[in-house]
């Protein structure tokens, strides 16, 4: 299954992607289509299938850090940023690769569509 996750395929470099930030455990790149002047996805480079299977506290947590980080590194930090994870089809979760995004450089209205 991971071996055709578009995302785990990212992580290997099978697929270019824009790549804005890399730990032992997180990769971060630009959205292909960006809802926002900033929008950087931030994923564990092991697979998880969505929050849902997540197991591991310091998986999760470590996406929220590395979205604050990149939204220090953009210019984003103090004007404001969201951070959005979605699950599953109510969710809008269109990839099935664990993800957090960071969305920032304009106002976000509330709530969500
Ligand atoms: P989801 O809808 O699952 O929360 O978010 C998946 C995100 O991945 C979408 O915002 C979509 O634009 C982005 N995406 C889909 N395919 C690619 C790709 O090949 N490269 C990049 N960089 N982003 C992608
Ligand atoms: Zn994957």
């Amino acid at each position: 299954m991971a071996d055709q996750c578009l995302f785990c395929r990212i992580v290997r470099r099978e697929i270019p992607a824009k790549i804005v930030l890399e730990t032992d455990e997180c990769l971060a790149f630009r959205d292909i289509n960006p809802q926002a002047p900033v929008h950087v996805v931030v994923i564990p480079k092991d697979h998880v299938t969505s929050l849902n299977e997540a197991k591991d506290a310091a998986t999760v947590g470590r996406l929220g850090l590395v979205a604050a980080e990149i939204a220090r590194i953009e210019g984003i930090a103090e004007s404001g940023y969201r951070t959005v994870i979605n699950t599953n089809a109510d969710g809008g979760q269109t990839v099935f690769h664990l993800h957090l995004h960071l969305l920032g450089g304009r106002h976000m209205g509330w709530p969500p569509g």
